[in-house]
């Protein structure tokens, strides 16, 4: 029979991955801290719960998505928290984005209560979500991996399994990494392309099929010459997640220029109050400096 599963974070990544978890069949408990987002969900046919030890108590493998790594110690650690509901043999599956050592410091105070534990952080979007097309990075134990297969293929697409526990944190913090220097990238060349009196389709045309090419390029790039801001992911979970880099960096003793120089870029826009607006604005750090503005005809 297949294994009850909880789940405990509604917001805009867990309603669409609880949503896949019914649709694929399972028994699904749902908890979250503002009660009026378990409703659509319990209307779908989820059972709602008293809090994460109550959804602890009721699954056997229990799925936490929430914000930062503060959050993810009290719905696992803290007052009615997960450890105090969950079974023996039970599963923890963390798949919010937090620190790898905080992941591994979980791990080990599940572990005492004979609880399993697996990262596993995601990358897709809300579009990834509620599609169930998830990009999913694995870390902890074979078995368990293979244990939560199921679960995983319901919300997600690519499935890697990459190493031990705090793995597939370390993973998505490299993704981190190469999305922002990426960006940081773009928006240096497409600044660069204004002050040049370039046309900006017609500069993206001739560089985006090239070596220079990359998936922020080719989706971003237009995006920042029509100057849509919208976000695919906001500066403030993206300024997070640099914040989470910058820390583990410390931790192992290596520098990370280009990262720091990003978080400090987006620090200025979260100061103008721009930390909803999509990470592509980036560029509008730059266009601060250099007194110049994509778009803008020169000479005006
Ligand atoms: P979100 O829409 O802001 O939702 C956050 C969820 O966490 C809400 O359900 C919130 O409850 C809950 N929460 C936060 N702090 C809590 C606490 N202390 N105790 C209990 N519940 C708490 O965020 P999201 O976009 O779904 O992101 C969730 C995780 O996925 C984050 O780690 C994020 O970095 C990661 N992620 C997001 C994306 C994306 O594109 N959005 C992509 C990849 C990864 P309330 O409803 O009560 O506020």
């Amino acid at each position: 029979m297949a294994e009850t599963v909880g789940f405990i974070g509604l917001g805009i990544m867990g309603q669409g991955m609880a949503r896949n978890l019914l649709q694929a069949g399972f028994d699904v408990t749902v908890w979250n801290r503002t009660a009026a987002k378990m409703e659509p969900l319990v209307a779908d046919g989820a059972k709602a719960a008293e809090s994460p030890a109550d959804v602890a108590a009721r699954s056997d493998i229990i799925i936490t998505c929430v914000s930062d790594t503060p959050d993810v110690e009290e719905v696992i650690l803290g007052e009615d928290g997960v450890i105090y509901g969950a079974r023996e043999g039970s599963l923890v599956v963390d798949m919010s984005t937090i620190s790898p050592q905080a992941t591994r410091d979980i791990a080990a105070q599940l572990a005492e209560k004979g609880l399993h534990m697996l990262d596993a952080p995601i990358s897709g979007g809300s579009e990834g979500a509620a599609n169930g097309t998830l990009s999913i990075m694995v870390g902890g134990d074979a078995a368990q991996v293979q244990r939560a297969m199921p679960v995983f293929e319901a919300m997600g697409k690519t499935i890697t399994h990459v190493g031990p526990v705090g793995a597939g944190q370390t993973v998505k913090l490299v993704n981190q990494i190469l999305v922002v220097i990426n960006m940081l990238g773009v928006s240096e060349a497409l600044l660069f392309a204004q002050a040049g009196g370039l046309d900006m389709r017609t500069t993206l045309d001739a560089v985006t099929q090239g070596a220079a090419g990359s998936w922020m390029l080719s989706n971003r790039g237009p995006q920042v010459a029509q100057r849509d801001w919208r976000p695919g992911f906001t500066i403030d979970l993206q300024q997070k997640d640099l914040r989470l880099v910058l820390e583990a960096a410390d931790q192992m003793g290596i520098p990370a220029l280009g990262t720091a120089t990003v978080f400090n870029l987006y620090r200025t826009l979260q100061s103008q109050g721009l930390g909803e607006e999509g990470n592509h604005a980036l560029v509008k750090a730059l266009e601060n400096l250099a007194g110049l503005k994509i778009g803008e005809v020169p000479g005006t």
